[in-house]
Parts: C-alpha cells; structure tokens; sequence
C-alpha cells in the first residue's frame, strides 16, 4: 500500500471506518511541475524524450501488454502532443496517431507499474479532452493547443484547461457488519456495485453523497469520510470514495429506472464473492436470476473499496 507509492503520504481521511489500497490508475510519479513545460526546456529536452502514440479512441500502442514506448523522432516538439511528465530525467509525450491499434487504459491498467500508469492515465485524459475540444467553448472559434499540449487557445485569446468532472463513489455501511451493493437496469444480470454519481454545480462532495444516495435507494446516511480518488479518464471523471454510514437494516428504496436492487449485504458474504464464490454466496440477490455475483473489476476504485471494507472487522 502507502510504502510502495512513496509520491502518496496519506489516504482516507482521519476517522474513515477503513482504508482502501491505493487505486489502480492513482499510483502515478512522474514529475508534472508546471515549470517543466516552458517551451525551451522542452526543446532542449526532445531529442532524449520517448513517446507514446494514442488512438482516437484511446487504443495504446503497446508490445506484450506494456506500452510501447519509443525514441523521439523529428527536429521539434511534436504537434499535438502532450508533456505527460518527467521520469528520472527524460520527458515522456504522448502524440495522437489514427493508426494506432491496441488495448485501452482499462485493458491495461493492471498490468501497468507505477509510472506508466500515471503517465498513461494522463495521455488517455489530456488526448481525449483535445480530440473533442477543438473550439473556443467561450466564443465558439476554433482553437490550438500549447506546446505542451495543457491548454488550448483560440484566436480571441480565451484560454481552455483540461476538465475533470468530480463524481462521489459511495460504499454505504452500517458501522457492524453489513454494506448496500446495488446493480443498475443496463447492467449484465448478478453484477452488483457501490452506488455513484456526478457533483452538481453549487454542491459540495459531501452534499453530493447524501443527495446520491437519498436519490437511489432512499435513506439517509451520516458520518461520511473521505477513502481515496481514481481519475477515470472515460471520458473525464475523477472519482472520488467516501464510506457513509446508515442506520442498521434500514428498508433500501431503489430508484426505478436508476437502480434495479440494492441490498444488505454481510461481510462474510462479501469475502466470499471476493474471493470467486458468488454463486451459492449465501445471499441470492433477487434479481441475479441464479447468474454469479460479479463485482467491478479491479481497476476501478469501486472494487478497492469493496476489498477494503471486506478487509476490515
Ligand atoms: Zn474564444
């Protein structure tokens, strides 16, 4: 956990009822201080520098699922690239290529180290807001990106950053023994998960956790603590974990339409899913229609969350 990611100091919040291993696409270390993106250290630095090229729909290159990393090529800073960060040195760029075939951040993340998973998370973020921010949102004018690929500019001056958009993760307790999973009308039949939702303008996160989950299964929820955050790049999210604790065995309320089912689930019950007996887990969830219980994958910060609550106790 914490001593293997020596660039992260601290998680949850002081007080958190538990603590999650760090998330999968957080563990980057790559240097990305802003002063590393004038324009003529970049220069000087090109001929050492190694690119990734991306696709249009996030494809990574790759070789034997590792990013395919390779030598800069050309006399200047490449057009349409972005400075993702320095690694013991040299800087790491990430170039769109429409010819680029390979698997996608989610495909890859798990097997990616520390710093490629920082680095890659960032190409996937920063290349993607580029491909749909071709004009000016201030004027409507088409604008060009900077150098270092961090902002783009339009002809009237305006000025645009990459966006990310805060969404609170939420897994919801009972201070003993039992924790809400729930599952959505789209998804396959027997996947379950913690229930999620976007920041509203005007709200904070922790408004938006009692708001989210007032809305979807109908009960209120104290004591909510910060776990950890996950950028999740598709297209520009950042999620952000909280525990929330409500009253023991309190009635769940599932929104039509939103939530299919929500349920109590016990901890021993959760370990056994987690560790590959979801079906026969003891709990056979109305809805699953006998399928196997599936949690999120692990990448997503859904499932070190569920681990870390299933840890704990
Ligand atoms: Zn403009």
């Amino acid at each position: 956990m914490t001593e293997q990611h020596p660039g992260i100091t601290r998680q949850g919040s002081a007080g958190a009822p538990f603590d999650i291993e760090l998330p999968t696409l957080s563990r980057g270390t790559a240097d990305r201080d802003e002063d590393l993106r004038v324009p003529e250290r970049m220069t000087a630095a090109w001929p050492d520098a190694r690119v990734l090229r991306v696709g249009p729909t996030g494809a990574i290159a790759a070789v034997d699922g590792r990013p395919d990393w390779q030598p800069a090529t050309g006399p200047g800073l490449p057009h349409r690239g972005v400075l993702l960060g320095v690694v013991d040195g040299v800087d790491h760029w990430a170039i769109p290529d429409v010819d680029v075939e390979g698997p996608t951040l989610r495909e890859l993340g798990l097997l990616l180290d520390d710093t490629d998973a920082g680095l890659l998370v960032s190409a996937v973020a920063v290349l993607g807001w580029h491909a749909r921010g071709a004009f000016c949102p201030t004027c409507g004018q088409p604008s060009v990106p900077a150098p270092d690929g961090w902002s783009r500019t339009c002809g009237q001056g305006h000025q645009e950053f990459p966006r990310t958009d805060p969404a609170a993760i939420v897994l919801v307790h009972d201070g003993a023994d039992k924790m809400v999973l729930a599952s959505q009308p789209n998804w396959p039949k027997g996947r379950f998960s913690v229930l999620a939702g976007f920041t509203e303008a005007g709200e904070s996160l922790e408004q938006t956790v009692v708001r989210e989950i007032g809305e979807e299964i109908g009960i209120p929820v104290t004591d909510v603590h910060y776990l950890a955050s996950q950028p999740w790049p598709f297209p520009r999210s950042l999620m952000i974990g909280f525990a929330a604790r409500a009253e023991p065995g309190i009635e769940l309320h599932p929104r039509a339409g939103e939530i299919s089912e929500a349920h109590w689930v016990s901890r021993e019950t959760v370990r056994r899913i987690l560790a590959g007996d979801g079906n026969g887990a003891g709990w056979a969830g109305p809805g699953t229609g006998g399928a196997e219980i599936v949690l999120s994958g692990s990448i997503s910060i859904a499932r070190r969350m569920i681990e870390g609550w299933a840890a704990a106790g």
